[in-house]
């Protein structure tokens, strides 16, 4: 096999590469030609292209960390003015590099690259205006990139659509589907005479990003309608939001019916419980997904995970109210610190017991009393180090980022 990202699709599906230590959505293994006049270049978020007789379609444009890195990689590959570039969804990770291709064309004289998008991504963008200083914050924590500044200015579409569109360029022929999943903007693209499938992030080679702690609401039966739809077509190559491309029908309908089960799983476990009257708390103690599927190597939970899809679910369905009618108007943590404090003989007393759980690897319960001791105690230098301890001790037992993230940043500043 000549093609590296062929070798390296292959190596993690067989497992002989663990992705727990080779993660496929870090992979940034550049462009690669993978049928005449279509090429996919690997970043963090991946870039589709087709070099068509009128010009260049990309499906996705890049992140904004790395959108001229991108276009240098296409540049290696064709010198064709951009010709239409398609929003797979509104993630800062995949729209950004528009604006080079534009300032190329205004030299040059070509005529302007068109953006073709759902009509639900301008608002995102609008969204993400008005919530920059948060939207900084939370891909700071999650990403773990210090100094991270949300992006102030979008590349807003020209065309949009609601369900279905198709576009022809140069004898391409798109299929453009409308489907919800990890955004409420999502396209996925379909070039039937090639079986190529563009999926944009409802396949990321990763547990699906389908309850993010810090991020707005995700749609997780939405998306399973979405990958059964995609599974239904026989495409011969997936090519994924992130990770490499995966080639054979049957693998790639494995992997979207297997993704699609998984989410499917946790709807109906959740829902059901939903609808019985449970609480959010007593949810997530009995919702499992099921162990076969996570232990795929493509839906192993190393970026999301299963338990934020059940609260990511409470939140589609139900209210902010968890069924606890003590978190209904709940004590200020200051409040709740001091007396769970006092009743323990003291912040320091409370603190230790939390390193011991901590120790023997009882964390959940380790984080809140250390939480307690910190609100209790603000300041005291040895709360703080063992508060520090058992945040790092947790992040080291977790396997998704978003999870380390949040941990690890807890670890790094007092309470
Ligand atoms: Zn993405």
């Amino acid at each position: 096999m000549s093609s590296k990202l062929r070798q390296i699709s292959d190596k993690l599906w067989t497992g002989e590469l663990s992705t727990r230590i080779e993660n496929p959505m870090m992979q940034m293994m550049g462009l690669e030609p993978l049928q005449d006049g279509l090429a996919f270049v690997s970043s963090f978020a991946n870039v589709s292209a087709l070099g068509t007789s009128e010009g260049l379609v990309l499906v996705d444009t890049g992140s904004f960390l790395l959108a001229r890195q991108i276009h240098g990689s296409l540049r290696e590959w064709t010198d064709a003015r951009l010709h239409t570039a398609v929003f797979t969804h509104g993630h800062a990770d995949h729209v950004f590099g528009v604006a080079t291709f534009e300032e190329e064309a205004e030299h040059k004289g070509w005529a302007q690259p068109v953006v073709i998008a759902h009509e639900a991504l301008a608002a995102r963008f609008d969204r993400y205006k008005y919530t920059r200083g948060y939207n900084s914050i939370i891909n700071e924590r999650q990403f773990r990139v210090p100094g991270l500044q949300w992006p102030s200015e979008y590349r807003y579409p020209d065309v949009t659509y609601r369900d279905t569109k198709v576009v022809t360029v140069g004898g391409e022929r798109l299929e453009l589907f409308h489907g919800k999943g990890e955004t409420d903007d999502g396209t996925w693209v379909w070039l039937p005479e090639r079986k190529v499938l563009c999926t944009g992030d409802m396949f990321i080679w990763a547990s699906p990003n389908c309850g993010n702690p810090q991020k707005a609401q995700r749609y997780p039966r939405e998306w399973a309608l979405a990958l059964r739809q995609m599974a239904a077509l026989g495409a011969e190559t997936l090519l994924p939001g992130h990770g490499p491309p995966i080639w054979g029908a049957d693998r790639v309908e494995q992997a979207l019916t297997e993704t699609a089960q998984l989410l499917e799983s946790i709807v109906e476990q959740t829902v059901s419980r939903m609808n019985a009257g449970m609480r959010l708390d007593e949810i997530i103690g009995q919702v499992r997904a099921p162990e076969a599927l996570l232990a795929r190597p493509y839906l192993r939970p190393i970026y999301d995970e299963p338990e934020f899809v059940v609260r990511n679910l409470w939140r589609l369905y139900g209210g902010w109210y968890d069924g606890n009618p003590a978190h209904l108007k709940p004590a200020r943590d200051e409040a709740l610190g001091a007396e769970v404090a006092a009743l323990a003989g003291g912040a320091a007393a409370l603190v230790a017991r939390a390193e011991a759980l901590s120790l023997s690897g009882e964390h959940a319960l380790a984080c809140h009393l250390a939480e307690w001791a910190g609100k209790a105690a603000p300041g005291d230098a040895v709360v703080e180090a063992a508060r520090s301890q058992v945040y790092a001790r947790r992040a080291d037992a977790e396997g998704s980022l978003m999870a380390q993230s949040v941990y690890l940043q807890a670890s790094n500043t007092s309470s």
